[in-house]
C-alpha cells in the first residue's frame, strides 16, 4: 500500500498535469473534426462507370445496395439504404469499374426511414 506521504505528491503531479494538458475531446459539432484519408463515410456512385455487373450487391454483407437499370440503355442507378449500410466499403472494393467510392461525409442523420434511401442516378 502507498503511504499517504508518497501518495500526495503523486496525486498533485497528476492533477497539475491534467490541468495543463490539451483536452482529449473535440468541440463537435461547433468544430468539425478532420477525417483521415481512408475514412469510410457516405458511398457515392458514378453511373457513367457502372456496367451493371452487381458484384457490389452480391458482396454487400447487409444487403444495403441495389443496382437497377434505367430507361437509358446500359445505364444503371444505385440505391443505398443508409440505415442498413455498415460503411464497410466492401462494395467499393468489389466494384471492378471503380464506380463506387467512399467520402468523408458522416453527418447522415434524418427524421424517418425514408430519408435514409440514398439514390444515385
Ligand atoms: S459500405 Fe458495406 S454495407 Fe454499405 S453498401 Fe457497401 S458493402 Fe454494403
Ligand atoms: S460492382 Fe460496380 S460496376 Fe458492378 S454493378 Fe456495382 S457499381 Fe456497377
Amino acid at each position: 500500500m502507498v503511504s499517504p506521504k508518497k501518495f500526495r505528491p503523486r496525486m498533485l503531479r497528476e492533477v497539475i498535469g491534467t490541468l495543463v494538458k490539451a483536452p482529449a475531446t473535440v468541440n463537435y459539432p461547433l468544430e468539425k473534426p478532420e477525417t483521415p484519408k481512408s475514412f469510410r463515410g457516405r458511398i457515392v456512385f458514378d453511373s457513367k462507370l457502372c456496367v451493371g455487373c452487381k458484384m457490389c450487391m452480391r458482396d454487400c454483407p447487409s444487403g444495403a445496395i441495389r443496382i437497377e437499370p434505367t430507361e437509358v440503355e446500359k445505364r444503371f442507378k444505385c440505391a443505398i439504404s443508409l440505415d442498413r449500410c455498415l460503411f464497410c466499403a466492401q462494395c467499393v472494393d468489389s466494384c471492378p469499374r471503380k464506380a463506387l467510392a467512399t467520402t468523408p461525409e458522416f453527418e447522415l442523420t434524418c427524421f424517418g426511414r425514408k430519408g435514409f434511401q440514398d439514390l444515385h442516378k
